[in-house]
């Protein structure tokens, strides 16, 4: 469908990861770009212009988040972080510096390749613009304001509406606390995780079959939320059943 290959740019010191990065990545039919360094990276960032930005944060000449904010001084390409599991706190900084989405090493290449395609996608959705989304059983009518669960009209606030709206246009991506708060409430409610844990609480109820095992919005834990991508057949074990008393009550609201 696109005639253009979107160019991925992998900056990672490990040879194995970057070749197994690579094979990944080209299989499905990226071109790859590689290095091994942060200098390089700053370099082959503004000449080869890629879609998206695999970016290890430990390299050898340079830490990874300083990289982030020279490339975020021109450049809104995503990135996705690599980093090792015992590092979360460098992920959250990560995170806030612009990165757009991280793996933990070691990953698995079909986790990476998801993350790469809702990130290269969520780019293509705000620049088309779309009357409707869709995710698993959910489809939103952004021109009518309308929810739909399984074909089902099912009422939201008009605040739920937005964070829904929220997930849909960002599904696959990881969303930080402060990131959503400032996006869906506005700048002064960077720092109110009380009030947005209330609200994802709340869209559960309507759409998750199993609040405590949600399949849709899940929790990143310590570091915000991210909603699954789901297939249409996987999403129907996953909706409330439609006679619960919950969505009857959610519905007549
Ligand atoms: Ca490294």
């Amino acid at each position: 469908m696109n005639l253009k290959k979107d160019t991925i740019l992998i900056i990672e010191d490990e040879p194995p990861i970057r070749k197994l990065l690579t094979i990944a990545l080209e299989s499905r039919g990226y071109k790859v770009v590689d290095c091994d360094n942060g200098r390089e990276a700053a370099r082959l960032a503004g000449s080869v212009k890629p879609e998206l930005i695999v970016l290890d944060l430990g390299l050898p000449d340079m830490d990874g988040k300083e990289l982030i904010q020279k490339i975020r001084e021109w450049s809104q390409s995503p990135i996705i972080v690599c980093s090792v599991r015992s590092e979360d706190d460098e992920i959250v900084k990560a995170l806030d510096l612009g990165a757009d989405d991280y793996v933990t090493k070691p990953f698995n290449p079909d986790v990476l390749l998801a993350r790469v395609q809702a990130n290269l996608r969520k780019a293509i959705t705000q620049e088309a613009g779309e009357p409707e989304l869709t995710n698993g059983a959910i489809r939103m009518d952004l021109v009518r304001h309308e929810v739909f669960l399984n074909g089902q009209k099912t009422l939201f606030t008009p605040k739920e509406y937005e964070l829904l709206r929220y997930f849909m246009l960002h599904r696959g991506k990881m969303l930080t606390h402060k990131q959503i708060l400032k996006d869906v409430w506005g700048p002064a409610h960077g720092e109110d995780m009380q009030y947005l844990r209330v609200y994802v609480s709340q869209v559960r109820e309507k759409i998750e079959r199993d609040v405590s095992d949600p399949a849709y919005i899940v929790t990143e834990p310590g570091i915000g939320y991210r909603m699954e991508i789901l297939s249409a057949d996987a999403a129907n074990a996953n909706l409330p059943d439609k006679d619960t008393p919950e969505l009857k009550a959610a519905s007549g609201a």
